[in-house]
């Protein structure tokens, strides 16, 4: 229960946010953020913020990111009137449809984004590291389209587990290089990613593929993102003659959500809800919901929320959902936590099941598992909301989940 001293600090907490204070001088939100790096690693991410600075404010470089965005990409994404949905939920629900961009999700966006900063910084060359796969096919392709070699570190386990994906990785030119290291998974690949940038961090750039790890990528990465939610003010005031009541998007690392609330946090009227993984219920090891279950620490180079154990051992985590399977959260979330301006729930691998289901018999749409985590959290609030206008980012399309999908919706079914 938040005493009065404890709301104070929120509210103080979201003005600084509002006036633009955060990342502050030291890469913080509050008290969330940072950079906790070996030493060898800190010219290359002042390099890297330098440019930043540089760039993003550039009038030339934000020509070249949004003749991408609309040439090559696909953008805006179009804003969907859910009218089957909307009559069964007694609400009035709007898609955006980042399923519809290019290699079918939100990951692109800051992908090319990043390559291109890449270019302008003079790397010759591109490491990333992926989990589920998504964020890998994301960096080949943008990597592919700019002529720039890329490095895609995967653990071992995840190779075997996502193939399809793999293979899209290899048509679009980029090295895939299995992670036997550690827990062979994307803990294990990023340390490899890491490596390799600090090796040559002049001539290399690393890709980070949501709004976590050290300052500035966490900003970096919002603000390519933040297009979603420019593109979904713009829309609704078009179609749907106003803001919405409530947004709605899933939370793993944090990128789509971050991306899509950005622009709304100003609307205080405006609810926003992050969705994680609430997986087969709340026992340690069975959810990926960092924010709702988990403890401030520090993974991956930032001090944030995190699946710990009571000895700050990170938790195995799970989730029906690849993207959304990480213990770890980017740094703005756990500020706008703690100050009071998103909430965020869980919904259960089941439910989101369900809503897929759901989604694709009314709308006609196949979407991500990780998407529909945000569907089924929606459709509970329109619940006590009715007429109420509602906003979910429907941040990918669901043929990567079809073999999930076959153990699962369709088992029996086939
Ligand atoms: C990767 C992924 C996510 C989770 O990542 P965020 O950084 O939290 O957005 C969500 N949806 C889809 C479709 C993804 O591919």
């Amino acid at each position: 229960m938040a005493t009065a001293m404890q709301n104070g600090e929120a509210e103080a907490l979201l003005r600084r946010e509002l006036a633009g204070e955060f990342p502050d001088a030291r890469g913080r939100f509050g008290p969330y953020g940072g950079r906790y790096v070996p030493e060898t690693l800190v010219p290359a991410l002042d390099r890297l913020e330098a440019g930043v600075r540089r760039w993003l404010k550039d009038p030339a470089f934000v020509a070249e990111v949004e003749d991408q965005l609309a040439t090559w990409v696909g953008r805006p994404t179009p804003l969907t009137y859910a009218a089957a949905l909307s009559r069964r939920w007694g609400a009035e629900v709007y898609l955006k449809r980042e399923d519809l961009a290019h290699t079918g999700a939100h990951k692109i966006n800051n992908a090319i984004g990043q390559a291109l900063l890449a270019k302008r910084l003079g790397a010759r060359r591109i490491v990333a590291e992926t989990g589920a796969g998504q964020h890998g096919v994301a960096s080949a392709a943008a990597c592919a389209r700019l002529g720039l070699p890329c490095t895609v570190y995967m653990g071992a386990v995840d190779i075997e587990r996502q193939a399809p994906n793999v293979g899209r990785m290899k048509l679009l030119g980029a090295t895939v290089v299995p992670v036997t290291s550690g827990d062979q998974t994307l803990r294990a690949a990023i340390d490899e990613a890491l490596r390799d940038w600090v090796s040559d961090p002049n001539g290399t750039y690393y890709l980070i593929g949501s709004v976590v790890g050290p300052h500035p990528y966490p900003f970096l990465v919002r603000e390519l993102q933040a297009v979603i939610g420019r593109e979904s003010r713009a829309q609704m005031a078009r179609q749907a003659g106003g803001l919405p009541h409530a947004v709605f998007a899933c939370v793993g690392g944090g990128s789509n959500s971050m991306g899509m609330f950005h622009p709304f946090v100003g609307d205080r009227e405006v609810a926003l809800i992050g969705v994680e993984a609430g997986g087969r219920g709340p026992a340690l090891g069975d959810n990926s919901a960092t924010l709702t279950l988990g403890r401030p620490g520090v993974l991956q180079g930032a001090y944030s929320m995190l699946l710990q154990d009571a000895d700050g051992q990170i938790q195995e985590t799970h989730s029906v959902s690849a993207g959304l399977d990480y213990p770890g959260v980017g740094p703005e979330h756990s500020l706008l936590l703690a100050a009071g301006r998103v909430h965020y729930e869980f919904a259960s691998d089941d439910e989101a099941l369900e809503a897929l289901a759901e989604c694709c018999a009314a709308e006609g749409i196949i979407a991500a598992i990780e998407s529909a985590h945000a569907f089924a959290s929606a459709r509970k609030w329109a619940a006590t909301h009715p007429g109420a206008r509602i906003l979910i980012c429907l941040s990918g399309r669901g043929d990567k989940d079809m073999p999930t999908l076959q153990q699962t919706l369709l088992k029996g079914k086939l």
